[in-house]
C-alpha cells in the first residue's frame, strides 16, 4: 500500500515538473546583451518560435520622466546614464551616488533587428515593473499599469505582467519606458522584459496563466475539502491547519507571478495585495508547524512557541505599517521563513526516527518543497533562471501530505470495516446464544408449565381423593349410626341379631376400607417393601391359575384355561421374572375376583398366558383374566385404575380400591396393566411383566 503511495508521489514529481517546464522555464542564456543602450538582434531569427530576453545595458534618465518626442532634442540624450537591466534600481550609482529607492525615472533601449522581421507582427512581455509604468514603442503609448507621478502623492502603484503587441515598420525599435516609485524597497525594472513572436509570447502569457490559475484551483479544493473535514470532526485539528496552510498559499500564488489577484479582484489596493503577499507565508509558515505538530504529535516545545511569536510580530508589523517600510524587512521574513521551515524538517527527522507512519512520503514532499523555495530565494536574487517555483513546490508537499491524510483515511475506514465486520460476527453469535438461551428457558418454562399442571393436577385429586374417604367412610357410618339409634330408640329391639350382623358388615367394610386406603397410600409413597424373588414366570402363572380356576369352578360360572404360547425358542431356557410373588397373586386375586362379581350366572370365565421374547434375553408374559360379564361403557373405561372409581348405577362392597391398587403392584414390577371392554360383551383384564431368560441352573429358587 505504502509502496504504491510512494509511486504515486514519484508519478506526481514528474507531472508537475512538466507543468513547471510549460509555465516557467525562460531560458536566458542565449540572448544577446545589449550595449550602449542598442540591443542588436539583427542576426537573431526571431520569427522562428524564439524568445529573446532585452537584458544588458539599457539608456536611464534619472529624476525625469520623459516622452518619445523629448527624445527629439539632442541635449536630452546627452544626460543619459547607462545601466544594466534587469535590476532595481536603487543598486545603481550615478556619478558615485548610489540611488534611492524611491525616485521616477525614463528607460530606453533601441532594439535592431533584421530586415527580414519588418511587418511582422512581434509581442514584448512586459514584466512586473516596480511600481508604476507607462511604455511606448516606436512612438507609440502601448502600454501602462497604474499612474507614474514624481511623488508618492501623484504616483498610483500598480504591477503586474502584461503582453504589448506590435508590428514593426523600420530596423530600429525604440522603447521608452516611464517608471516611478515611491511604495515600496524595489524600483525599476527588477525582472526581465521579452521579445518574440507574438504568438509565441502570447502562448507563453497564456501557459504561465493557466500554471498558477492550475495551482491556485487546486490549492483552493484541498484547502476548502480539509475545510468540510474539520467542520465535521473538530477534533482533527491537523485537517484545520492542512486547509489554513492551503488557503495562505493558494493566496500567496495569488498575489506572485501573473499576479492573478489584482487580474481577478481589479477592486483589490495595490496596498493590500503587497501585503496579503507578505502575510500569506508568514502565517503559512505557522500552519505548518502546527500542521506538523497536531498531525504528528511533536513536541510542543518552546521553539514552536517562539516561531508562532515572531509570526505573530511580523505579521502584524506588516499589516499596520506601509509597503514602503515593511517590504524592506523581505529578507528577515525570507530569513524567518527558511529558518521555520529548517525547524519543520528537523521535527520530521525527529518524527521519522520515531518511525512515524507517512515519512518517506513527507520527507520527498518536504525536500520537494525546500528546493522550490532555495529556487525562489535565488531567482529573486538573480541567481536563478526558473520564476516562482514556490507554488508548484508547495502544491507538491501538500499533495504528498494529502496522500498521507487519504491513506491515514483509508486505514481508519479498514479498521472500521473490520470492526464492523467482527461486530457483525459478534452479533450473529450473540443471536444464537439469545437463541439457545431462549430455547432452553422455553425448555425450561415447559417443564415449569407442566410441573405446574401436574401439582394443579395432584392437588384435585387431593381434594377428590380426601372428599371420597369422607364419603366412602361417612356411609357405612351413617347406617351403622341409623342401627344403633334405632335400638337406642326402642324402634329396633336392642340385640336384635339382624341389626347387629348389619352392623358388623359394614364394620367389615369400614375395615378394608381403611386397610385398602392404607395400603395403596403406603404402595404409592414406596411405604411398603416388596420380597422380590426370581420366580419361573410360566409355571407360577399356571400356579396362579390353576388356584383361582378352582374358585371358579366352585362358583355358578364356566371355567376356561388356556395357556398360548410359552416362549418357542429359548434353547431349553426357562423365563424367569423378579416379583414378590405374593403382590402379584394379590393382583390376580383381585382380577378373578372382579370377574366373578361382575359376570352373571351362566357366563364364562377363561385365563390366557402368552410369553413374547423381545430380544435373545428378553420378553414378556402377558397374563389376561377374560370374563363374559356386564362389561364397561367406553365413558368409564379411561378411569377405571383411578382411586375411588366405581361405576355408577353398580351394586359394589368395595369402595373402588382394588384396581388401583392392582396398578400400583404392577407398575412397580415395570410392568403394565390394562382392560378392554365393551359394554354387556364382557372386559378383558391383563397385566404384562417383564421376563428375562436363563438357564435352568441359573434359575434357582424357582416357585
Ligand atoms: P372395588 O374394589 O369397589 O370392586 P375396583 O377397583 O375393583 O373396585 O373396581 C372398580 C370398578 O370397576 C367396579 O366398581 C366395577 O364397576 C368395575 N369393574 C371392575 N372389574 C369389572 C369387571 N370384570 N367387569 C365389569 N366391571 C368391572
Amino acid at each position: 500500500m505504502y509502496r504504491v503511495l510512494s509511486l504515486l508521489a514519484f508519478c506526481s514529481i514528474l507531472m508537475f515538473l512538466t507543468i513547471a517546464g510549460a509555465g516557467v522555464a525562460v531560458g536566458a542564456a542565449s540572448s544577446p546583451a545589449a550595449v550602449q543602450g542598442v540591443l542588436d538582434l539583427r542576426d537573431q531569427d526571431l520569427t522562428a518560435a524564439k524568445q529573446v530576453i532585452l537584458h544588458g545595458e539599457w539608456s536611464f534618465y534619472w529624476n525625469q520622466l520623459l516622452t518619445p518626442e523629448d527624445f527629439q532634442r539632442e541635449a536630452i540624450e546627452e544626460t543619459a546614464s547607462i545601466v544594466p537591466v534587469p535590476k532595481e534600481w536603487n543598486d545603481y550609482t550615478i556619478n558615485g551616488q548610489p540611488l534611492p529607492n524611491e525616485g521616477y525615472a525614463t528607460y530606453r533601449l533601441h532594439i535592431r533587428i533584421s530586415s527580414d522581421e519588418l511587418n511582422q507582427p512581434k509581442a514584448l512581455y512586459v514584466p512586473s515593473v516596480a511600481t508604476a509604468y507607462k511604455l511606448w514603442v516606436n512612438g507609440q503609448l502601448l502600454a501602462k499599469n497604474g499612474i507614474v507621478g514624481r511623488s508618492s502623492e501623484e504616483m498610483v502603484p500598480r504591477n503586474y505582467p502584461k503582453v504589448v503587441r506590435f508590428t514593426p515598420e523600420s530596423e530600429t525599435i525604440e522603447l521608452v519606458l516611464q517608471v516611478s516609485n515611491f511604495v515600496q524597497r524595489k524600483g525599476g525594472i527588477w525582472q526581465s522584459f521579452r521579445l518574440g513572436p507574438e504568438q509565441q509570447i502570447l502562448r507563453q502569457y497564456d501557459q504561465n496563466t493557466a500554471y498558477e490559475l492550475f495551482i491556485v484551483g487546486s490549492l483552493f479544493a484541498m484547502a476548502m475539502y480539509h475545510f468540510g473535514l474539520y467542520a465535521l470532526r473538530k477534533s482533527e485539528k491537523s485537517s484545520l491547519y492542512f486547509g489554513a496552510l492551503c488557503m495562505a498559499i493558494c493566496v500567496r500564488t495569488l498575489t506572485l507571478g501573473q499576479t492573478m489577484l489584482l487580474r481577478l479582484f481589479p477592486w483589490i489596493e495595490w496596498e493590500w495585495s503587497v501585503k496579503a503577499e507578505y502575510l500569506s507565508p508568514i502565517l503559512g509558515v505557522v500552519f505548518v508547524i502546527q500542521f506538523i505538530h497536531y498531525r504528528y504529535g511533536t513536541r510542543s516545545g518552546k521553539v514552536r512557541q517562539l516561531m508562532i511569536w515572531c509570526a505573530a510580530v511580523l505579521a502584524l508589523f506588516v499589516l499596520v505599517t506601509p509597503a514602503l517600510i515593511y517590504t524592506r524587512m523581505m529578507l528577515t521574513i525570507q530569513l524567518f521563513i527558511l529558518l521555520s521551515f529548517l525547524y519543520a524538517l528537523g521535527e520530521y527527522v525527529l518524527t521519522a526516527l520515531r518511525k512515524k507512519e507517512g515519512m518517506l512520503l513527507n520527507g520527498i514532499g518536504l525536500f520537494g518543497l525546500l528546493l522550490a523555495i532555495i529556487n525562489d530565494i535565488l531567482y529573486y536574487n538573480h541567481l536563478s533562471d526558473y520564476e516562482n517555483l514556490a507554488p508548484l513546490g508547495q502544491l507538491f508537499f501538500l499533495f504528498t501530505q494529502m496522500i498521507n491524510l487519504s491513506s491515514q483515511f483509508i486505514t481508519l475506514y479498514k479498521n472500521v470495516e473490520k470492526l464492523s465486520g467482527k461486530l457483525r460476527q459478534m452479533n450473529r453469535s450473540l443471536e444464537e446464544t439469545v437463541r439457545k438461551r431462549t430455547s432452553k428457558w422455553q425448555q425450561a418454562n415447559d417443564e415449569l408449565a407442566k410441573a405446574n399442571e401436574e401439582l394443579f393436577r395432584m392437588e384435585q385429586s387431593r381434594r377428590r381423593l380426601l372428599s371420597n374417604i369422607s364419603h366412602e367412610l361417612g356411609t357405612p357410618l351413617t347406617s351403622i349410626r341409623g342401627y344403633i339409634k334405632a335400638m337406642l330408640d326402642g324402634v329396633a329391639k336392642p340385640g336384635d341379631i339382624q341389626y347387629l350382623n348389619v352392623i358388623y358388615d359394614k364394620t367389615k367394610l369400614l375395615h378394608r376400607i381403611i386397610n385398602d386406603l392404607s395400603e395403596l397410600t403406603r404402595l404409592e409413597t414406596r411405604q411398603i417393601s416388596f420380597q422380590f424373588e426370581q420366580v419361573a414366570a410360566i409355571p407360577f402363572i399356571r400356579y396362579l391359575c390353576h388356584k383361582y380356576g378352582m374358585d371358579v369352578e366352585k362358583s355358578s360360572l364356566q371355567f376356561e384355561e388356556v395357556v398360548i404360547n410359552s416362549f418357542a425358542a429359548t434353547d431349553g431356557r426357562i423365563a424367569v421374572f423378579d416379583v414378590d410373588p405374593d403382590r402379584i397373586e394379590q393382583v390376580f386375586g383381585n382380577l378373578v375376583v372382579n370377574a366373578l362379581k361382575y359376570t352373571p350366572q351362566g357366563g364364562t370365565i377363561r385365563f390366557e398366558v402368552e410369553g413374547e421374547a423381545t430380544d435373545d434375553v428378553h420378553g414378556t408374559v402377558t397374563v389376561k383374566i377374560i370374563d363374559s360379564g356386564i362389561g364397561i361403557a367406553d365413558d368409564d373405561l379411561p378411569h377405571i385404575f383411578e382411586r375411588f372409581f366405581k361405576v355408577a348405577g353398580q351394586p359394589s362392597d368395595g369402595a373402588g380400591l382394588g384396581l388401583a391398587i392392582c396398578k400400583e403392584i404392577i407398575e412397580y414390577h415395570q410392568g403394565t396393566i390394562g382392560v378392554n371392554s365393551r359394554k354387556g360383551e364382557g372386559s378383558t383384564f391383563f397385566f404384562s411383566l417383564p421376563v428375562r431368560f436363563v438357564t435352568p441352573a441359573e434359575s434357582e429358587g424357582e416357585a
